[in-house]
Order: structure tokens, then C-alpha cells, then sequence
């Protein structure tokens, strides 16, 4: 039946989908995934950060890279949902995309650390579904941060060591997986979207059908 489609034609407000892990543990890899599969109606949220940009990626589509001193000024005006000093640099969530696409019927993914996944929780605890991501073992987190060569050597050893700080707090996230083969972790992934969207109380758009089910007399089998 239609409305059983995760994917089915959107009726209802759209949540965010927060992913968190330690940095290389494959965020960012496994996003790229649900935004390609377009049926998904996946939205993604830009984050802005001060951060200077890996050769790898485009401006405006994998961050608003900003300076400290308009980040500032937007943090002041109150312009993002959660902001947080990560691994010595400023990111933040702008507000005004998200309630936009949640009421349009869109889900998002937000790739944030714990303090933004905290206050994104505390702001909008009905919308909001939490997802951490675990390497399989330091060495192999180790590995991903060299093999993606994008970042210098002293960067990487600083993203190990504030690994476990990240780690520190997977017990506050909805869901867990351990990013080992990548297709099952999107397949989890898949899993986990497709049962929020299939949770009865974001399914109030199935009332008329609850409604036509409770009325009128029985059919009659002869
Ligand atoms: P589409 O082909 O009509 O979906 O055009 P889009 O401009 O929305 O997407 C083009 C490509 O960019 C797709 O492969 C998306 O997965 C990817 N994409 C879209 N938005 C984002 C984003 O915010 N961040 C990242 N990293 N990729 C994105
Ligand atoms: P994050 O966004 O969490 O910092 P990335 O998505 O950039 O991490 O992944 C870090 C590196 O590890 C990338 O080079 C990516 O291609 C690789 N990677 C991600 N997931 C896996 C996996 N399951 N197996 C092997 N390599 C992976
Ligand atoms: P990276 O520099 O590797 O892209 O991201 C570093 C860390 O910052 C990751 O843990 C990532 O999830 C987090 N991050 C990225 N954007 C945001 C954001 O808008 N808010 C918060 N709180 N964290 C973010």
C-alpha cells in the first residue's frame, strides 16, 4: 500500500536526522549517500564555519566558510539554531533553512558534533532523531584521517586526540552504529529512516483512513 512507501509523496513534517561521530569515522561519506538517493527527499543543512576550506570541498554547498568576525555577528542576531567551538574552530547551524524544509515535509541531515546535537535536542526534542557513528578501532579511524589526506599531520593527531571526547557521549544518541563496511551502514542508515518515518506519530496524515476504517457497517462475506 502507498502510505506504507517511506519515500511516498510527503504529508507530513519532516524531522532532523543528526549524525555525530568522531572525526573520519564517516559522517560526512554515509550524508553524501542519502542526499544522491533522490527519492529520499533528503535535505542536507549548510553549516557555516570558520574553518578554512579542505581542497575537496565546495563553498556553500559543504559549509559557508565565514570569517570569526561574521560569525560572531551572526551568532549575535541569533542566527543559528546551535552553534559550538569544535576542534578550535566556530560552526553553526543557521536557523532559517530548517523550519522551512521541515515544514515543507523534507527531512535534514544535520552533521554536527555533541554540543549541537544537545541543543538541537533541548530546542526541538519532537523533530529531531540522533544517530552516532563509531569507527571500528582507533587505528582504523587513524587510517581514514590519513587516507583522506585532506587535513595536515598536526590536524589529524589533534582530531585523534579529541576522538574520545566525541566518543564520550554516544550515550545520548537515539541510535548507534559502528561504521565498518559502508553499505551496511547506510543500509542502516535506510533502516533507521524509514522507520521514523513509519513512527505513528508522525503518520497524522493517515487519519482519514483511520477514520473511513471505523465507520460505517462491516462488509458481509457470503
Ligand atoms: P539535484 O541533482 O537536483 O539534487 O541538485 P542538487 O544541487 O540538489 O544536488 C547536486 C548534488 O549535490 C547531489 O549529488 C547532492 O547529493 C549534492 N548535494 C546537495 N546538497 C548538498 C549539500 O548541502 N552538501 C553536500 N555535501 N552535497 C550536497
Ligand atoms: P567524517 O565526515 O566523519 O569526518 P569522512 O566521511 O570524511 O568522515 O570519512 C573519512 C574517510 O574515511 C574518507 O576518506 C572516507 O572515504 C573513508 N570512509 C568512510 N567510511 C568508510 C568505511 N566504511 N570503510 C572505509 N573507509 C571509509
Ligand atoms: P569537519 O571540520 O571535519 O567538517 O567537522 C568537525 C566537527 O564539527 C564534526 O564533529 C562536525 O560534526 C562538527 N560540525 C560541523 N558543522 C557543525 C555545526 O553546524 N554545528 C556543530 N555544533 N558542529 C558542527
Amino acid at each position: 500500500m502507498k502510505a506504507n512507501i517511506p519515500d511516498a509523496p510527503v504529508t507530513r513534517r519532516g524531522f532532523v536526522l543528526i549524525l555525530s561521530s568522531p572525526s573520519g569515522a564517516g559522517k560526512s561519506t554515509l550524508t553524501r549517500r542519502l542526499l544522491q538517493r533522490h527519492e529520499l527527499q533528503m535535505r542536507m543543512s549548510v553549516s557555516v564555519t570558520t574553518r578554512a576550506r579542505r581542497p575537496s570541498e565546495i563553498a556553500g554547498q559543504d559549509y559557508h566558510f565565514i570569517s570569526r568576525e561574521e560569525f560572531e555577528l551572526g551568532r549575535d542576531r541569533g542566527d543559528y539554531l546551535e552553534w559550538a567551538e569544535v576542534h578550535g574552530n566556530f560552526y553553526g547551524t543557521p536557523r532559517g533553512a530548517v523550519e522551512k524544509s521541515l515544514a515543507a515535509g523534507h527531512d535534514m541531515v544535520f552533521d554536527i558534533d555533541w554540543q549541537g546535537a544537545d541543543q538541537v535536542v533541548g530546542k526541538m526534542p519532537d523533530d529531531v532523531v540522533t544517530v552516532f557513528i563509531l569507527p571500528p578501532s582507533m587505528v582504523e579511524l587513524r587510517n581514514r584521517l590519513v587516507r583522506r589526506a585532506e587535513d595536515a599531520k598536526e590536524v589529524i593527531d589533534a582530531r585523534l586526540a579529541a576522538a574520545r571526547d566525541e566518543i564520550a557521549h554516544w550515550d545520548a544518541y537515539d541510535y548507534v552504529l559502528v561504521n565498518e563496511d559502508l553499505d551496511e551502514s547506510y543500509n542502516a542508515l535506510i533502516a533507521i529512516i524509514s522507520a521514523e518515518r513509519l513512527k505513528r506519530r508522525r503518520q497524522t496524515a493517515l487519519a482519514p483512513l483511520v477514520a473511513s476504517l471505523m465507520e460505517g457497517p462491516l462488509p458481509r462475506h457470503d
